[in-house]
């Protein structure tokens, strides 16, 4: 087992560059999670940790060894990709050992391994069964099967899920967790679904457009997001967003909230009349008696009910409420919140977060 050490990584097809120079560590044992929008490099990434792709700049590293020149089948690593690639005419059990057969391996050894493997995935009873007589998710079990196998020092999985229905991702999203528990080794794993980073991961890695954004425990990312972009990717649903402008130190007036909000944040320090954008959960908002803001749609899903809100000033909002009563379609209401839950953000681009 090895973490894994990624040094100013660089990746160029042709004249596009497509990572840029990404520095990351991956500790020994570690469950960390790449997430972000589709194309923003992800796959790229992992296929240049397992060797798929090579590496136009900066060294990868796997425990010790630096691997940037090695070859695939020498890194120690195995990879599950969304689409399972399994041998139709092969059964469960051939398909799992086929790597261990190829590399001429005793067959007592792969037997056992296989075994061993089929008693983690629950595949017992499915061993002499061919591909085309599985379900999807446990197709996608067999392929994982077939990683394990192979004793990986690291396991590399690019959006493995994404094949399944809703309920079976929830299924194999705790299947894969628990395998994890159980063989302890590091994983990368590659989803744009937050959802599935914030359940699995020990770390998030969130990516845009070939830069790492942020790095850190789904939890602290959630609560203390750097910029715009991670605090409006991680949560759902997203972070509301509107815009501010700065009062005097340590006060902003969101027209979209209707409110002056005071806050420790350091606020540009050019002082009043700057603008700023704040950022306020869902979860963080609640409906009360007024006229400022009128219900749009409303998404009852049981325990929860989602209130989308437009403003005075056109900006648009979403409220988590809870209890019975709905707010109707048409209706004015007043919003609530407490000011310590609004984050700021620099009004630029960047979106910069202001501590
Ligand atoms: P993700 O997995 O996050 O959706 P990818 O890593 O597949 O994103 O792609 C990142 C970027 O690299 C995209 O802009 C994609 O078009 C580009 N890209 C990926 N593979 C190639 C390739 N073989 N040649 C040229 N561009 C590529
Ligand atoms: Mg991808």
């Amino acid at each position: 087992m090895s973490g894994v050490t990624l040094s100013g990584v660089t990746k160029q097809f042709g004249a596009v560059k497509v990572i840029h120079g990404v520095d990351l560590t991956v500790q020994e044992g570690e469950f960390c999670v790449f997430v972000g929008p589709s194309g923003c490099g992800k796959s790229t990434l992992l296929r240049m940790i397992a060797g798929l792709e090579d590496t136009s700049a900066g060294t990868i590293q796997i425990g010790a060894r630096d691997v940037t020149r090695v070859d695939p089948s020498e890194r120690g690593v195995a990879m599950v990709f969304q689409t399972y690639a399994l041998y139709p005419h092969m059964t469960v059990a051939e398909n799992m050992g086929f790597g261990l057969k190829m590399t001429g391996h005793p067959k007592a050894e792969t037997q056992a391994k296989v075994a061993e493997a089929a008693r983690i995935l629950k595949l017992e009873p499915l061993l002499d069964r061919k591909p085309k007589a599985l379900s999807g998710g446990q197709r996608q079990r067999v392929a994982i099967g077939r990683a394990i196998v192979r004793g990986p020092e690291v396991f590399l999985f690019d959006e493995p899920l994404s094949n399944l229905d809703a309920e079976l991702r929830v299924e194999m999203r705790v299947e894969i967790s628990r395998l994890h528990r159980e063989i302890g080794a590091t994983m990368i794993y590659v989803t744009h679904d937050q959802v599935e980073a914030m359940t699995l991961a020990d770390k998030i890695v969130v990516l845009r457009a070939g830069r790492i954004e942020q790095v850190g425990a789904p939890l602290d990312l959630y609560r203390d997001p750097d910029n715009r972009f991670v605090a409006g990717f991680i949560g759902s649903p997203a972070m509301n967003f509107v815009n501010a402008v700065v009062d005097k130190a340590g006060s902003a007036t969101a027209p979209g909230l209707g409110a002056s909000i005071t806050t420790t944040a350091a606020l540009p320090s050019a002082g009043a009349g700057a603008d700023v954008v704040v950022g306020l959960r869902p979860q963080a908002l609640s409906l009360v008696a007024g006229d400022s803001h009128k219900v749009e749609v409303v998404e009852a899903l049981g325990g929860v009910t989602f209130v989308h809100l437009t403003s005075p000033s056109g900006e648009k909002l979403v409220v988590e409420a809870r209890g019975d009563v709905l707010p109707k379609i048409g209706t004015l209401w007043g919003i609530a919140f407490n000011p310590t839950d609004a984050l700021f953000f620099t009004a630029d681009a960047e979106g910069r977060r202001l501590r």
